[in-house]
């Protein structure tokens, strides 16, 4: 992943989380469909996070497509030892991965991952070169009961006490709330606007820079992710269902990439 001038515009992500979907034949007849359904686009690069099985296979079915990042939805922050069923980062470098998913809700709420271990797996991938994309987002209990901004300020602080500022120039968050993922129940613009407002604000109190990508997740389809995307503080989606069927993805790119009009002046550093 080359690091582009701050001068370049900032293109939209669009992450597909395919969770515990698609062994390495089903990739590759993903693969081999999407392609022949999309081409590169100026203003948006593809993340896919497959099982970890399936990463080598992806990686050599997208070719070279420019646009196109692949990565674990998981990794441990060891790059080696007595850790059963884990997966080292070195390991998925080696079959061609760049990015990864970090502290996904289905890892903190269904495996019990703590802040601090998202905060030990996001410093192991900038250690070792890969992109982390850190998942924050509230459980259904703790909006309603008004602890949004509490959960959200906790965990992005662990992860910005354990990083230097300057580090954030390759870090990529994901705005998730537990209670629209896979649910049907999206978050309103409204409310996927108010809280990556918030986190920036957030990272802001801590000197991180403003270009920090925040993606937003939770039930995007294709009948939402314009409307959520022409909110100027996404700066992309992290999808899961909608995100294992290459006709609905395509098409879901092609709505959520004609949504975006972005606001002069504002730039990035992670992929371009
Ligand atoms: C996800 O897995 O990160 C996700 C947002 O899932 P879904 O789009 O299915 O809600």
């Amino acid at each position: 992943m080359t690091e582009r001038s701050l001068a370049e515009p900032r293109k939209l992500i669009f992450a597909a989380n395919w969770k515990m979907n698609h062994g390495p034949a089903e990739a590759r007849r993903f693969a081999e469909k999407f392609l022949a359904l999309t081409a590169p686009a100026e203003n948006r690069n593809l993340w896919f996070f497959p099982p970890a099985v399936s990463i080598g296979a992806l990686c050599q079915a997208m070719g070279n497509r420019p646009d196109v990042r692949v990565g674990a939805q998981n990794v441990h922050w060891e790059t080696k030892g007595a850790f059963t069923g884990e997966l080292a980062i070195p390991m998925m470098v080696e079959v061609g991965a760049q990015v990864v998913l970090v502290g996904h809700s289905e890892r903190r709420y269904l495996f019990g991952e703590t802040d601090e271990q998202v905060a030990r797996k996001t410093t192991a991938a900038l250690g070792a070169g890969v992109t982390p994309l850190v998942c924050l987002g509230e459980t259904l209990t703790e909006r309603e009961g008004g602890r949004t901004e509490h959960v959200i300020v906790r965990q992005v602080g662990a992860v910005l006490q354990a990083l230097e500022p300057s580090d954030w120039a390759r870090v990529v968050l994901a705005y998730e709330p537990v209670w629209a993922i896979g649910t049907g129940k999206n978050a309103t613009p409204d409310d996927a606007a108010q809280v990556h407002e918030l986190i920036r604000m957030e990272l802001g109190r801590h000197s991180v820079t403003a270009r920090v990508p925040i993606l937003y997740g939770g039930s995007v389809n294709t009948g939402n992710v314009a409307s959520l995307l022409t909110r100027p503080q996404l700066d992309g989606v992290l999808v899961g269902g909608a995100s294992l069927d290459p006709n609905g993805w395509a098409d879901l790119l092609e709505k959520g990439s004609n949504a975006k009009v972005r606001p002069s002046g504002w730039h990035g550093t992670i992929d371009g």
